[in-house]
């Protein structure tokens, strides 16, 4: 373990093998997007203020948890549970999600293709901030981490970020 107060280091790590396709639309303020898909990236940046068996982490404990929560998210439509635009009523039984948008659009799709997430809309500020506060938790053992960062990509180019510091 290597510590010296001028110093910080940082890990970012991304896969192209690892990434999630998804549908999902967009609630603006006056507008709503139709329903598309994106073939979405994710990176992850770690910093830590000293090193552990000479290391920010292990890549190989990050990948696995990476592969696992795409999966959860791949060929599904996103759905933001905390829209108030947004009716969702999910009848399990039935397989069955219906979706109202503002009393104007309805959608109807089997609840096995969906996943129903607590973010307020779809962006990929949301969807960084609910994959970024997941991270938290899975790394709340590794207290020499100050800060961790998600990113999520809907095209090269086009992604946002979350971060979260962590006061360990
Ligand atoms: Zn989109």
């Amino acid at each position: 373990m290597k510590e010296n107060n001028s110093q910080t280091y940082s890990l970012t790590l991304s896969d192209p093998r690892i990434h999630f396709s998804s549908a999902h639309f967009v609630i603006g303020e006056k507008y709503c997007e139709g329903i598309h898909g994106h073939d979405y990236s994710l990176k992850i940046e770690l910093v830590a203020k000293k090193t552990v068996n000479d290391m920010v982490m292990d890549f190989l404990d990050l990948k696995p948890w990476m592969r696992k929560i795409a999966s959860e998210l791949d060929h599904r439509m996103i759905l933001p549970a905390n829209n108030e635009e947004l009716k969702i009523t999910v009848n399990e039984e039935s397989n069955k999600v219906e979706v109202n948008l503002r009393e104007s659009k309805f959608y109807e799709i089997p609840f096995s293709d969906t996943v129903i997430l607590p973010i307020s809309n779809s962006t990929v500020e949301e969807i960084a901030r609910y994959i970024a506060e997941k991270l938290e938790i899975h790394l709340k053992d590794h207290k020499e981490l100050t800060s961790l960062k998600v990113t999520v990509g809907e095209y090269e180019n086009q992604e946002a970020s979350c971060i979260i510091t962590l006061n360990n």
